[in-house]
């Protein structure tokens, strides 16, 4: 099959890689040890074209399959695509036919590792639980570490020192408080003319989002904003 490469020409894979979508790629040179202090120390540009030229330096390749069944992720690795290719084939055989012992390792969110082979998946429940309903879940926690499900975390307490990341995504803030009373009024006409009575949650973060009894929509582009408004105001 044809697998599509970050740059260059699609690879005609050499086996089919049924159920598969997969994707290669250079992940660039590995120079020879010594290569750095030359570099760094030295002339870079002399450095890095001795490093090149030497025998033992080598371009990397990868190549990665997404397997629908089981779903899960390979990649290979090697000196050019056919050796990455390969390698993950290696890995996919032994996955398929693995009896696969699943462990957490570091883990407390759901994902595991099989013990025998290169198999990962979310097979485990969460070990953490929501604060709220005690369910486990592993969706969102908030600034003290407590844990809560999607339908809880919208009565999460906002962090009252935010960091910088947390500020800057936050866009909640630089909404004006009478447009947001306004989209708030629109999103709870449109649920109540979907037959869901309730309080309505708005949280905006890279989008908006309005939640009501479990159920909610997003809003992405400005022009989604306006049709809101406009059919439901
Ligand atoms: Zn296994
Ligand atoms: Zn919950």
């Amino acid at each position: 099959m044809k697998v599509s490469m970050s740059f260059g020409k699609d690879y005609e894979s050499k086996y089919e890689w049924e159920n598969c979508s997969c994707q290669g790629g250079s992940s660039g040179i590995v120079l020879p040890k010594n290569s750095f202090s030359k570099v760094f120390n030295g002339d870079p540009l002399k450095g890095l074209a001795e490093g090149m030229a030497s025998e033992e330096s080598y371009m990397t390749a990868f190549f990665e399959a997404f397997p629908t069944e089981p779903k899960c992720f390979i990649r290979g690795e090697g000196k050019n695509i056919k050796e990455a290719e390969e390698e993950a084939w290696n890995k996919y055989q032994k996955i398929i036919t693995c009896e696969h012992e699943m462990e957490r390792r570091t883990r407390t969110d759901g994902y595991g590792y099989c013990k025998h082979c290169s198999y990962s998946s979310m097979v485990f429940e969460p070990l953490t639980k929501c604060c709220k309903c005690k369910k486990p879940t592993a969706y969102t926690k908030d600034y003290k570490g407590k844990w809560y499900c999607k339908k809880h975390s919208y009565t999460m307490p906002k962090n009252p020192n935010p960091s910088r990341w947390e500020k800057m995504h936050n866009m909640d803030n630089k909404l004006p408080r009478k447009r947001k009373k306004l989209l708030k009024k629109c999103a709870k006409n449109r649920f109540e003319q979907n037959g869901i009575y309730g309080k309505i949650r708005f949280n905006y973060k890279v989008y908006m989002k309005f939640n009501c009894k479990g159920k909610e929509f997003h809003l992405l582009f400005k022009r989604q904003e306006l049709e809101l408004i406009k059919k439901f105001k």
